[in-house]
């Protein structure tokens, strides 16, 4: 059986005629940048994230970097990231000649740990940006707490997150400052090519983002600001405007997905119920929710990512791919690993957790239009790779013996 990591043809095959027709409404408009589809998109995602302000622009990268931008970011002042994610969260800030400062993840919930977080803050330190990794919300109520002690912004990246809700159904993105949201292909709402959105509850933030997004003109060819081209097509507002409304469905689909990989994982004796943090002779499997209900979190994961934390992953996911199923590292290398940040001479011992995850995380299949059999087949290889392994332990371990 095959299971790749994603099938975005699946997802294309069910809404086909929609998007078709969308496609074709924006080839006759004529219209290519901005205008009607983007303002309707942005609109839209306003009332559904439930924040003033939506700003559509050219990718998440982009969104993070105008964000960062509207908040006045300098060179020399000092941004604090998890050093967890994907890369575009710290790019960013280096790309602004501002210093990325680097924090350790929660072990639970791979999100920053905001106590790391707190004794990182310097004199220099303007923003932190928090990361929703996989679709589940950041720790965000001490994180805006240590923000305000400081007088700090906040940039939510939500890139992986759209619909996520914090504790009482608040959306990510809209508790900071500023929220930042991919439409990547992979992500839950994807385009077809790159696309992005700013959102924010401030009017001032609001208009700076408007601005900066075509050169910093207003009126157009007459700059106070320097800006950038940060604007996003129309035709991919075209296809979001049709996705987006599937996107609670989709969302809700990859969470009963979740649930029925980890009733297995627990039913093959490979994961335990209850959050079960680190490995143990019993479980291989340190299944993601488990974890989340065990650090009492009621968040609303939307799963971008279904990501379990195992033994000997590298030679699990050779066993996944030779049978046929698709997995990804997300990440197999933290920044304060990386060579281009070799410069901020970080010390590796200061981050266990975020070394932990690099080392430990595997993704697997979670999209919407996956079947039962295909989720039942990843989890029976999963645990053929675990017999097999420790048949051939025990094998080895009597040969020692009779030696
Ligand atoms: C995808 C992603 C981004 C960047 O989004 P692009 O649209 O690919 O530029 C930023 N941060 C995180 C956490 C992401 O997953």
């Amino acid at each position: 059986m095959k299971v790749p990591l994603l099938d975005l043809k699946a997802q294309y095959a069910s809404i086909k005629r929609e998007i078709d027709n969308a496609l074709i409404r924006a080839a006759e408009s004529q219209h290519f940048i901005l205008g009607p589809e983007v303002e309707r998109l942005e609109k839209s995602l306003a009332g559904l994230l439930g924040c003033k302000y939506a700003v559509g622009v050219s990718s998440g990268t982009d969104a993070l970097l105008i964000a960062l931008m509207a908040l006045d970011i300098k060179p020399g002042d000092e941004v604090i990231v998890p050093t967890f994610s994907f890369f575009a969260t710290a790019g960013v800030v280096a790309r602004l000649n501002a210093i990325p400062v680097f924090a350790d993840i929660d072990p639970v919930t791979f999100n920053v740990d905001p106590n790391d977080l707190e004794r990182r803050i310097s004199l220099k330190t303007k923003v932190i940006i928090p990361v929703h990794l996989y679709g589940q919300s950041a720790d965000m109520d001490p994180i805006m707490e240590i923000a305000a002690k400081h007088s700090l912004k906040v940039v939510e990246d939500a890139a992986q997150a759209i619909g996520a809700q914090y504790r009482d159904g608040c959306r990510v993105g809209t508790i900071g400052d500023i929220g930042c949201f991919s439409f990547f292909p992979s992500k839950n709402l994807g385009g077809f090519g790159d696309g992005g959105l700013v959102v924010t509850n401030n009017d001032d933030l609001a208009e700076r983002l408007r601005i900066l997004r075509v050169h910093g003109g207003k009126p157009k060819y007459y700059h106070k600001v320097i800006g950038g081209n940060f604007r996003l097509d129309a035709i991919q507002a075209a296809v979001l405007n049709v996705k987006l409304r599937y996107l609670d469905a989709w969302s809700e689909k990859r969470r009963e997905n979740a649930a029925l990989y980890s009733e297995l994982f627990i039913q093959s004796g490979l994961a335990e119920k209850e959050g079960v943090t680190a490995f143990d002779s019993q479980n291989v499997v340190l299944l993601p929710e488990a974890v989340y209900k065990n650090a009492g979190y009621r968040d609303y994961h939307i799963y971008n990512q279904y990501v379990i934390r195992v033994q000997k992953r590298d030679e699990i996911r050779e066993y996944l791919t030779n049978s046929g199923i698709g997995t990804e590292i997300y990440y197999p290398v933290p920044f304060h690993r990386q060579e281009c940040f070799a410069y901020l001479n970080c010390s590796d011992s200061d981050y266990p957790h975020s070394n932990f995850a690099s080392e430990h995380s595997l993704a697997l299949p979670i999209y919407p239009e996956l079947s039962a059999e295909q989720i039942t087949y990843v989890v029976e290889c999963v645990s053929d790779f675990v017999s097999k392994d420790s048949a051939e332990a025990t094998q080895s371990h009597k040969e020692g013996m009779l030696t």
